[in-house]
């Protein structure tokens, strides 16, 4: 934990717990996902949060799949939670799963038979929210609510073994049909489905619903602090209900803002759509606020972890600016990320005045921001190079600081140069530009007394790789899709991604590796792509290189 930092409310109420030595000053967290989609960003904040309150006390944070709606879950779920939680570096004490605690979450529901509190109702889902009442007006109690408790037993063992269909038959909790808390209101605990288990299989057809097995777990694992969003602020007086009758560890819930991105939707059943309707490639496409996708576009963990830290944890909901994303990465990548020379849009140039069939290899430092420059690099130089067709003007103003007739610039790590002439097309495209090159201005070396204001970059025509760049744009047109008119869907953004096939690379990136970042200087962060082949190398946009957000004033 950072000393000169306040702390946040969560953090404020396990120092003062640890200090009182409630439950012995022990410190347990949970991260609870249904394992029904891939995490997002939001989920991270999550993560960020249950896993940081334990290690900054000295406790431990279990994964606990939350596994009781047979019909969404999968075990590439699973494993994509699990794979994104370490990418992000955080270390669980235990997984678990709440299907394992099936059979003690049955007891508990026997318990509560027994005690009176719990009973069989028959009625439809229907007549149950026909019953429910409103939130100014009271519910109806069931005609079933009376049942005796050896009925209670006797019909909830049936259920249990497959007497009944799906949806003949759910166990309610004997709460108060009258209480202003909905929640309240003789809440469902069981629901039979006659659905296979993706890790108890055929072995139960009745399954708990969330509000009878999230606290209940959060107990059997003595989880001391059980942090969640603000939209479960209304169970937790059920939530402690469930403890109190059972008389079971008493767990704590805690509520925190869930954490909101504009242009985008975060919700694992809207990005399954996406996904489903092909909206998007997978779940790891670059465009996708999942971690899985931000791994892929080449944010790193610790972008992702300085994010969730700056966005703070508070008690109110707002909307982050995706910009503040953004920039998190860029001041990683610009500490970390190798500098190499891509061509977006090139154009050839010719040195009149070099040597023909001479190549020269000439050096460029890795990265400036490190001590020892990350190293250097060979960078072939020689008559015919490529440079950005937007660095050429044929009529420039007096503020262009790039080439155009008769003008100087550098080449980045290499030579002044001084355009002598252009050809252009029959269209009106330049197609060649002629320089002469000056010698005594080698980079390092530079005794030709000249000073140019522009550096652009470069690569040597014959050396160059080509290859092929995937530029994103937000996924979606508006700030907030969910509540926009009309389906979510119809607002993404129809040019999200714009793929560049003619770019080409300094000759350094054909040892890329998956995952590799880089930046193209003057254009932006970029990483390998994991479809890129030795033939075809493809790289994402992570993020441009201009800081719109810090500039926006923040
Ligand atoms: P989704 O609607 O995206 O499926 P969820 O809340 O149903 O989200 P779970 O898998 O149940 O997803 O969530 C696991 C944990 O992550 C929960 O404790 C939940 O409160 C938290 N969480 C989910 N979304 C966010 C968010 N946007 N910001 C912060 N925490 C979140
Ligand atoms: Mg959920």
């Amino acid at each position: 934990m950072n000393p000169d930092k306040a702390l946040n409310f969560l953090e404020e109420i396990v120092a003062e717990d640890v200090k009182s030595g409630k439950h012995g000053g022990r410190v347990l967290t949970r991260f609870p996902p249904e394992p029904n989609g891939y995490l997002h960003i939001g989920h991270a904040k999550s993560i960020c949060l249950n896993f940081g309150l334990a290690k900054d006390f000295d406790g431990k944070t279990n994964l606990r799949f939350d596994d009781t709606n047979p019909v969404t879950e999968d075990t590439e779920y699973v494993n994509s939670i699990k794979e994104d939680i370490q990418w992000l570096g955080f270390n669980w004490a235990q997984e678990l799963y709440t299907s394992d605690y099936f059979p003690k979450l049955y007891e508990f529901a026997v318990t509560l038979i027994k005690k009176g509190l719990a009973y069989v109702d028959d009625s439809s889902a229907e007549q149950i929210a026909s019953m429910k009442g409103t939130p100014t007006e009271p519910g109806k109690n069931s005609p079933f609510r009376d049942r005796s408790i050896e009925e209670n037993l006797d019909l909830f063992s049936r259920m249990k073994k497959g007497e009944f269909k799906d949806g003949e038959k759910v166990l309610r909790a004997k709460v108060d049909m009258a209480s202003p808390n909905m929640h309240m209101r003789d809440p469902l605990m069981y629901r039979i489905k006659h659905v296979e288990h993706h890790r108890t299989g055929n072995e139960w057809c009745i399954y708990p619903m969330y509000d009878f097995a999230h606290g209940q777990s959060d107990s059997i694992e003595e989880i001391t602090h059980s942090v969640c969003t603000l939209e479960f602020e209304v169970h937790r007086p059920l939530y402690d209900w469930f403890i109190e009758k059972l008389q079971i560890f008493p767990s704590h819930q805690y509520e925190f803002a869930r954490l909101n991105l504009n242009y985008t939707v975060m919700s694992k059943r809207k990005l399954l759509q996406l996904v489903n309707d092909k909206h998007v490639t997978g779940w790891d496409d670059p465009r996708m606020p999942t971690i899985s996708a931000l791994r892929r576009r080449g944010y790193t963990p610790l972008s992702i972890r300085n994010f969730c830290d700056r966005v703070g944890v508070a008690r109110r909901e707002n909307v982050i600016d995706v910009g503040l994303l953004e920039f998190c990465v860029r001041e990683d990548l610009n500490k970390i990320a190798m500098r190499v020379m891509v061509v977006m849009d090139p154009v050839k140039l010719v040195i009149t005045n070099y040597p023909d069939g001479q190549t020269e290899i000439l050096k460029g430092e890795n990265n400036p921001e490190l001590e020892d420059k990350g190293g250097e690099r060979d960078l072939p130089f020689g008559k015919e190079l490529l440079i950005e067709r937007d660095d050429f003007m044929e009529n420039p103003g007096k503020k262009y600081f790039r080439l155009g007739p008769g003008l100087k610039v550098r080449l980045k790590h290499a030579y002044i140069i001084e355009c002598e002439s252009f050809e252009k097309d029959a269209a009106g495209n330049i197609t060649e530009i002629r320089c002469k090159y000056i010698p005594e201005s080698k980079s390092g070396n530079d005794t030709s007394g000249i000073n140019v204001k522009g550096t652009i970059h470069w690569v040597s025509k014959t050396h160059a790789i080509s290859c092929e760049l995937r530029l994103y744009d937000r996924l979606f047109r508006v700030e907030d899709p969910s509540t926009a008119e009309g389906d979510f869907k119809d607002h993404l953004n129809p040019d999200s991604l714009h793929i560049n096939a003619n770019a080409m690379a300094e000759p350094s990136l054909k040892n890329a590796k998956a995952g590799d970042k880089y930046q193209f200087i003057r254009k932006g962060y970029f990483c390998l792509d994991k479809e890129s082949t030795s033939n075809h190398l493809i790289f994402n946009r992570t993020v441009s290189l201009k800081d719109s957000w810090a500039k926006a004033g923040s």
